[in-house]
């Protein structure tokens, strides 16, 4: 993992020094390395620690550092893609920033050779669900919504570094998903909006968004969107899903959600969303590194793992 291990704590240190476990698979390759939910947890409590990543905020810009010293220890190509969004209930200026990184490889520019995963890092600036009226106008700790699918892609970084796939795997990560208040829909998904209109999308093979993927008792139907819009990948999302995890993947359409896939559905990427939004601290002052479990978070890396190793060049 290289100079990495500077840009952790000394638990995530610790995780690190254990040695990475292999396992056998369906994929061709023989062997991968096994995906810690609990570092992936790791990673959730390093974020909350920053604070509330409300776009513009100071614990937004320590999350930043954080992905980017992380990604670059990882050998990635990193891009902050910076604009500003003026909100246009309360007239406010707010400077938000996107997160790409690439691998590099020239030679794999092609259209159609990559996958891009991706998740927002921000987090929304009330807790409006909130049973407290008081903790309303508080800002989300955001663990699950936001952290959750950050740190699923961290841990899917490792894997992938220690044992590359044979398709090339971008990470983007948007800020500005949930900005918006409830029911105004022109204000969320800001950064995704941003990065789907700049994108080189026939790069993109397909896309995967992961947004609230960690709490205890996590169920996951197909979404609505993606499985109107992006159906073929979404079907082989879901036969490797249900042929690893059948307890926590549910092969019926739930809810449709306007979520980050959307403007990039738009931009021509196939793209689904893994979200659970039965989270009973969707939104409030609850939505804390406890409520997340380790094994809701393998779950879900094993089953994209597995995507990305059985893709072919
Ligand atoms: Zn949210």
């Amino acid at each position: 993992m290289r100079s990495i291990l500077g840009t952790l704590t000394e638990s995530q240190k610790l995780l690190f020094l254990a040695p990475l476990f292999l396992v056998g698979c369906g994929s061709d390759l023989s062997d991968r390395p096994v995906f810690s939910g609990v570092r992936a947890l790791s990673f959730i409590e390093a974020q909350v620690s920053f604070g509330p990543r409300v776009p513009g905020s100071v614990a937004s810009r320590k999350c930043q550092n954080y992905l980017v010293n992380f990604f670059d220890s990882l050998g990635y190509h990193s891009q902050r893609q910076k604009f500003v969004h003026r909100d246009y209930r309360t007239n406010e200026t707010i400077e938000m920033q996107n997160l790409f990184f690439e691998r590099k490889l020239s030679s794999e520019n092609q259209a159609g050779t990559r996958i891009l995963l991706c998740a927002h890092y921000d987090s929304r600036p009330r807790c409006d669900r909130d049973p407290d009226p008081d903790r309303r106008n508080d800002s989300l700790p955001g663990a699950n919504d936001g952290g959750s699918g950050v740190a699923v892609l961290m841990e899917l970084a490792l894997i992938f570094d220690s044992v590359p796939p044979e398709t090339s795997v971008d990470f983007a990560f948007f800020d500005g998903e949930d900005w918006g208040e409830q029911g105004d829909i022109d204000q969320y998904c800001l950064g995704s909006i941003e990065f789907a209109g700049q994108v080189p999308a026939m790069r993109y093979r397909f896309a995967i968004l992961l947004d609230i993927v960690g709490h205890l008792d996590a169920k996951f139907y197909r979404e609505g969107n993606s499985e109107k819009y992006a159906r073929e990948l979404n079907d082989h999302f879901w036969e490797i899903a249900l042929e690893m995890r059948p307890n926590r993947f549910v092969d019926s359409v739930g809810i449709s959600i306007m979520d980050d896939h959307i403007p990039l559905l738009g931009a021509r990427i196939p793209t689904i969303d893994i979200i659970d939004l039965s989270y009973p601290q969707w939104h409030t002052s609850s939505d804390l590194p406890e409520y997340c479990d380790t094994t809701a978070l393998s779950d879900i890396g094993e089953v994209v793992a597995e995507l990305v190793y059985r893709e072919k060049k």
